[in-house]
This record gives structure tokens, C-alpha cells and sequence, in this order.
């Protein structure tokens, strides 16, 4: 196979706009950005508060992946260089990455290829600060709550019963389960605590949802920390830390703004984690891009199932948007895997196994017309290790199903390469679409579940474990009961089972833990162990990214 420059060398060999022309671009004059050095910007939102929203939505999902990643970052960013390229004036809102799998295995998420953000190495490192940003207010509400004991405890809370977490951008699973408040009568009340990775935090998923700076406020106020001896909930408004949160972020929550490679405008903002929480980037800047631009591409974590099923559900409700269309990425590799070839195996031909492989696609492509209501194209990101037959052979049988599909060589040839794929995205925004949720926010809790359950996982039903049965009780007297749900569930399967692979039936979903994150506004739901805070592999990432003398980052991959 053929050397392939690694997507830091494509990067830094990208000669960068300076990023006010990138702003003229999207309509934006010098005075409504904030330049962050020479290629960043944040937007100044309120200066754009009263603009209509113009654009059309075009969401990115997935089918269910191999654990190295699909490329829905990599197809939305070549999409978007596409779509400008045919002359339709585009804009792009994605995650913020995380430092934990930069560090860890996954790597970056700018993209790949030809189809990258840049700078890469900032965007992928501390970028603007928002993560740091959103850590201090989370520790902040930590150090508050905790004073609070320790100043007499007016509000009676249990140290046993705080469910609020210290948090850092790092995959530490040293700080997962800690005890801290040692040492004495004036050093706090000791207690077993913990730590989240940043991005797993329910402020990154507050930050995300919320609509504007007041809206943003509300919701740190209304989240639970803690519950008192009485089993009362404590909010961060029981200790008045909602104003000094918001404070921290007040800048943060501004969209930062980028460029592709081929010098179109991003907005790289937010990253919740997609298990606990919803996976997608900020509404500030999904909304900021619709003002802006005729059209714009987003993306959502995971495969459909949970990405588009939470961006669906949870954000287009909650922000009150409506996408145009959906783009379903498939790969080769990808299909082979939900067809049963082991992780190793996946880059030898196999044509029987791609075709075994295929009910999971079809199924993605089928909950979305049919479950959500809206137009959808199947864009087979190609990669080096495809043949020629497999690739044939995904868009015949696409093609004899009446499904739409493109091939997507963005990765390797940046915008030109996604030219076929864009023209369809167009012709399907022009589509009548019927857009509607899988499910009614006023339903049971249990209702709800079940019809995400069967809908979109076309499990058999939903059972709880006893646990979750006096959660779900709890969270119903509570006054939660009328909130969406937030589905933490493998991402290798339809099912809850990661060993399911393809389009599975005869299975049902065993909720274990039913907890509220009342100021993202969900019930989060999850069917097996999450972690909130990973680990590093062996050999991270992090032991190849080195620096040059000249301040050159290497080995980002
Ligand atoms: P996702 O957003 O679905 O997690 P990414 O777009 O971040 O996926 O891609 C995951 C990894 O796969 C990245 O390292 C990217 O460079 C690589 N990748 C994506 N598409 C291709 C392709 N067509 N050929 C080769 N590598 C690719
Ligand atoms: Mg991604």
C-alpha cells in the first residue's frame, strides 16, 4: 500500500486564512469576532441575537462502528468543503475534542485526510479553553459544596449522598474513586469522592443545550448535587453558585470559529461524551451556523441508534430545530465487522461478510425515515484499504433497496472528493420531510423508554432492574417524570449487548441506573457500566507526540 501523509503533516502543510477572512466568509465583520491569535476566533453572540435562523440543517450520523471510528468528523468537514465548492454557501458545527482520547487511543477528532479543520493541533490540545473553563465551574460547585459542610452544613446534606463530581480533561483512572478532606478539623470533612473526565460532566452537557448565557444559568442553578439526610435534593442554587459558574463561562460559550482545510468556516464548539449525555456540539453554535449560513453540517457522536437518535430527541427538541436531511456513513470495514469479521481480519476482502453485514445499515436508514420522518443519503466513506468490488458492491445493494447513496473520497481528496455526495445532501434538503419525535416527552418514563426500545432498537421491550424500579419511582415523585431521555448504551450494537452485531432481534434492554441530570434536562438511562472516567491503554497516544525546537507539534497523528 502506498505511504500516506498522516493527518498532522496534511495539516500543517495547509496554508491558513487569516481568520477575518475566514469571518467575511460567513457574514461576519471584523467587530463581531473576538480573534484568539492569527486562525481563531470566538463569535460575539450577542450581536447576532436577533437574526433569524436561515439555514438548513444537515445532520451526520453513522451505522454501528468498528471501535476505530467511522468518519463522520472526516465526512462532515469534506461535505461541508464540497457543498461550497458547488457554490452553496456552508457552514460547519462540531465537538471540541477531548484531551482524554487525544492522549489515550482513539486520537484527534479534526477530522482526516484532505478533510481536516485547522490548526489541527490546537483545536485537538487546549484550543480556546473552553474545557478548562467548563472544568473550573464544575470544581468550583465542588469546592462550594463541600465548604458548605464544612461551614455547619445549614442545608443538611448527606457526605454520603453527594452526587457531584471533581472533574479533569484527562483519561486519569487514578482520581475515579478518591478520599479527600484528610488531614484534619480545619482541612474539610472527609468523604469518598471521584472524578469525571471533563467532557462526561454534566456542565459540558449544560453548556451544550444551553440557548443563550441566561438559559445557560438557569440550568447550572437547576442541577442536582447532592441530597440531604431527609433525601431532599440540593441544586447548585441551594448554594448560590450559579452566578460565579456562569461567570466562568460567560467567554466559553461563545462558538469558536475556524477554518477547513480548503479555508471554509467551522465552528468547533462544546463535546459532551455521548453516553451519559448527548453527544452533540453546543446549540450556541449549531444555532450561530443556521444564522449564517444557507447551510450547515453537524455531526452526532456514536452510530444513529444513539447520536442521532439523542441529537434528534433531546437537542432539535430542546433548541426547536429541524434538520433537512441526514447523512448515514458506512464503511467497508465497518459492514464487515456488523457481518462478523474480527477486529483483525477487516482489512482482507470479504464480500460475503460486507453482504451479512448490511441489514445494519438498513435498518439505521429505515428508523430514520421511518421512526424520525426525514430524507436520508448513505455516504460510503472510502478508504485506502477498500477494493474496488466492495465498494460495488455496497452501492448495488443500496441502489436495489431504493436507498440513496454516494461515495464519499473526501480523506483522500478533500471537497473534490465529496462532490456527489453533496449534490445529493442538496437535492434531499429540497425533499418534503415530515420531521417528528420517536417519542412524546409527556409519556411515562417507562413509555418512553420503550419507545425508543422498540423503535429505534427493535428490541423486544425494556426491563428494569430493581434498582431502577425505585429510581424510577423516585425520579417520578421528584417531579422529573416529563423529561426526554438519555440512552447510555454500547455503540457497537442495536442492542445492549456489544456482541449483537447487524440488525439483531428477539433481545430487550435491561435498564440497571436511572438518574437525572435536571439542568441538561434528561433522565439519563443507562443499561450497563459506563465509565465516566477512562483510563489510558498501554502504549497511549500521548508517548509519540513530541515537540521540535522551532514550538512544531509531531506525532499528533
Ligand atoms: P468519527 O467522527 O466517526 O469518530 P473520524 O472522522 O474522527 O470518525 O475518523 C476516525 C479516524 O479514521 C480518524 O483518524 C480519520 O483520520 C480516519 N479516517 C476517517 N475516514 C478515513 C478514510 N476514508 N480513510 C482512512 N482513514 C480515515
Ligand atoms: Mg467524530
Amino acid at each position: 500500500m502506498a505511504a500516506y501523509k498522516s493527518d498532522i503533516e496534511i495539516a500543517q502543510e495547509a496554508r491558513m486564512l487569516p481568520i477575518s477572512e475566514v469571518a467575511a466568509k460567513a457574514g461576519l465583520s471584523e467587530d463581531m469576532i473576538e480573534p484568539y491569535g492569527y486562525t481563531k476566533a470566538k463569535v460575539d453572540i450577542h450581536s447576532l441575537a436577533d437574526r433569524p435562523r436561515k439555514g438548513r440543517l444537515v445532520l451526520v450520523t453513522a451505522i454501528n462502528p468498528t471501535p476505530a471510528g467511522e468518519g463522520k468528523t472526516t465526512t462532515s468537514i469534506g461535505l461541508a468543503d464540497a457543498m461550497n465548492r458547488l457554490g452553496h454557501q456552508t457552514m460547519l458545527a462540531l465537538r471540541e475534542p477531548s484531551l482524554g482520547p487525544v492522549f489515550g487511543i482513539k486520537g484527534g477528532a479534526a477530522g482526516g485526510g484532505y478533510a481536516q479543520v485547522v490548526p489541527m493541533e490546537d483545536i485537538n490540545l487546549h484550543f480556546t479553553g473552553d474545557f478548562h473553563a467548563i472544568g473550573a465551574a464544575n470544581n468550583l460547585c465542588a469546592a462550594m459544596l463541600d465548604n458548605h459542610i464544612k461551614q455547619g452544613n445549614a442545608l443538611g446534606i448527606d457526605p454520603r449522598r453527594i452526587v457531584w463530581k471533581r472533574c479533569v480533561d484527562m483519561n486519569d483512572r487514578q482520581l475515579r474513586n478518591v478520599v479527600d478532606g484528610l488531614g484534619g478539623i480545619a482541612d474539610g470533612m472527609p468523604r469518598q469522592d471521584g472524578f469525571d473526565i471533563t467532557v462526561a460532566s454534566e456542565v459540558m452537557a449544560v453548556f451544550c443545550l444551553a440557548t443563550d448565557l441566561m438559559d445557560l444559568k438557569a440550568r447550572l442553578a437547576r442541577m442536582v448535587i447532592a441530597y440531604t439526610y431527609d433525601r431532599k435534593p440540593v441544586t447548585v442554587a441551594d448554594i448560590h453558585a450559579e452566578g460565579a459558574m456562569t461567570a466562568l463561562l460567560k467567554d466559553a460559550i461563545k462558538p469558536n470559529l475556524v477554518q477547513t482545510l480548503e479555508g471554509n468556516p467551522a465552528f468547533v464548539h462544546g463535546g459532551p461524551f455521548a453516553n451519559i449525555a448527548h453527544g452533540c456540539n453546543s446549540v450556541e453554535a449549531t444555532t450561530t451556523a443556521l444564522k449564517l449560513a444557507d447551510y450547515v453540517v453537524t455531526e452526532a457522536g456514536f452510530g444513529a441508534d444513539l447520536g442521532a437518535e439523542k441529537f434528534l430527541d433531546i437537542k432539535c427538541r430542546y433548541a426547536g430545530l429541524k434538520p433537512s436531511a441526514v447523512v448515514l456513513v458506512a464503511t467497508v470495514r465497518a459492514l464487515k465487522y456488523n457481518g462478523g469479521v474480527a477486529k483483525a481480519d477487516l482489512g482482507t476482502e470479504n464480500l460475503e461478510a460486507l453482504e451479512a453485514g448490511m441489514p445494519n445499515l438498513l435498518q439505521h436508514v429505515s428508523n430514520i425515515r421511518d421512526v424520525w420522518g426525514l430524507p436520508v443519503v448513505v455516504a460510503i466513506n472510502a478508504f485506502p484499504t477498500d477494493t474496488a468490488a466492495e465498494l460495488a458492491l455496497v452501492k448495488r445493494k443500496c441502489n436495489e433497496l431504493g436507498v440513496n447513496v454516494a461515495l464519499s473520497e473526501v480523506w483522500a481528496k478533500g471537497g473534490e472528493g465529496g462532490c456527489a455526495l453533496a449534490e445529493e445532501v442538496v437535492r434531499l434538503c429540497e425533499q418534503p420531510s415530515d420531521f417528528r419525535f420517536a417519542y412524546d416527552v409527556d409519556d411515562t418514563i417507562v413509555d418512553k423508554l420503550t419507545a425508543i426500545a422498540t423503535k429505534v432498537y427493535h428490541a423486544d421491550g425494556v426491563d428494569f432492574t430493581s434498582a431502577a424500579a425505585k429510581q424510577l419511582k423516585q425520579l417520578e415523585e421528584q417531579g422529573f417524570g416529563n423529561l426526554p431521555i438519555c440512552v447510555a448504551k454500547t455503540q457497537y450494537s442495536f442492542s445492549d449487548d456489544q456482541t449483537k452485531l447487524g440488525a439483531p432481534r428477539g433481545f430487550r434492554i435491561t435498564v440497571r441506573n436511572l438518574k437525572v441530570s435536571a439542568g441538561a434536562g434528561f433522565i439519563v438511562a443507562l443499561t450497563g457500566d459506563i465509565m465516566t472516567m477512562p483510563g489510558l491503554p498501554k502504549v497511549p497516544a500521548a508517548e509519540k507526540i513530541d515537540v521540535t525546537s522551532d514550538g512544531r507539534i509531531v506525532g499528533l497523528f
